[in-house]
């Protein structure tokens, strides 16, 4: 390995950066050549690379949003596109690439390193929907923003003595909702992966809590579920309590990485390059069970991933 290419693909996740500049530093550290590759697979194919040092890499580590930026890129996902972005790669000498990303981007990673660039793969997303890992870049830092976010809104709706629905991001995966149930006191989380629709039985808990004396009733609902607005309005004319829905949206995806998202990055970033410098590919970055480890790309996809029924249980019980 002489040259390695580093990209950012998908969703942005705060701490990126700092997966970028670990991947620069640690090539570097190593005597190896990195080129930046903007705009992800979009940019590999517009051949939009540039040459990167380490100063390249100064003044990101606390800032949110990749300085590669980030895009979707449609005609990666054929073969042609595929055999293109190996050929550009061959054509500029890159022949290791980090892919920070999620499961689509290491989907396109599998294909390049099939082409014959080895690639390795790294977890950036807030959703944490990643089967192989218990962590993912920007994830620590989004649910902290929706955190903070959630207890504004809950003072102005005690203050109102309103009931509040708060709709978080996470795609189709509840891991932001269900770690804000635990850390906002939510009077009700609802979780795309545990839903069923019940909203009567979410209309008697509200006026079961009010007759309680209950001033507010905060309900976190996961993006995967949605429709926060028209379940206010339907929730109002049931129980005749003020109800209002606040969409927290793209605020989460932005913003300083926390400590940990800066570390976690930094370090998968570091190991992403080892791994190429070891010679491997295929292979993503992973902290599973305590420990950073890799996983063979097609493995890690075909694992699954569920909400745990424990913490779940625990984040209702903790609600009275
Ligand atoms: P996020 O978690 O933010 O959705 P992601 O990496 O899963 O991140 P996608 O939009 O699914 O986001 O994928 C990013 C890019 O990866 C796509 O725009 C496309 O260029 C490439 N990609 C996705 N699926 C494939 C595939 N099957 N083969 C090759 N490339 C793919």
């Amino acid at each position: 390995i002489k040259t390695i290419g580093v990209l950012t693909s998908g969703g942005d996740a705060p701490g990126m950066n700092a997966a970028i500049r670990a991947v620069v530093r640690t090539a570097i550290h190593n005597g190896i050549n990195v080129k930046g590759i903007m705009r992800g697979y979009a940019g590999l194919l517009q051949e939009e690379i540039v040459d990167m040092e380490s100063t390249s890499v100064s003044e990101i580590i606390h800032r949110g949003g990749t300085i590669l930026y980030t895009a979707r890129c449609q005609e990666f996902t054929t073969a042609e596109g595929q055999k293109k972005g190996a050929e550009i790669c061959k054509k500029h000498g890159i022949d290791g690439v980090v892919v920070i990303g999620g499961d689509g981007s290491f989907k396109g990673a599998g294909k390049l390193s099939a082409l014959g660039i080895n690639t390795i793969g790294i977890p950036g997303t807030i959703d944490l929907d990643i089967a192989c890992t218990d962590y993912t870049i920007g994830f620590d830092t989004a649910v902290n923003t929706a955190m903070d976010a959630i207890d504004k809104v809950r003072d102005t709706s005690t203050s109102h003595e309103r009931c509040s629905i708060i709709e978080v991001m996470g795609r189709n995966a509840g891991y932001i909702a269900l770690w804000c149930g635990f850390a906002n006191g939510a009077e009700d989380v609802l979780l795309p992966e545990r839903y069923d629709g019940n909203e009567q039985a979410l209309i008697d808990r509200i006026i079961e809590n009010r007759k309680r004396g209950k001033k507010h009733h905060i309900i976190i609902n996961a993006e995967g579920i949605g429709h926060s607005v028209s379940m206010a309005k339907r929730i109002e004319a049931a129980t005749g309590i003020e109800t209002r829905a606040t969409i927290l949206g793209y605020m989460q995806r932005g913003g300083a990485p926390t400590c940990m998202d800066r570390v976690y990055a930094s370090i998968m970033g570091a190991k992403a390059v080892e791994l190429l410098l070891a010679g491997k590919s295929n292979r993503l970055v992973a902290y599973k069970n305590g420990e950073f480890v890799d996983f063979d790309i097609q493995e890690a996809l075909a694992m699954k991933k569920d909400i745990s029924e424990d913490q779940f249980r625990i984040c209702k019980l903790l609600v009275r």
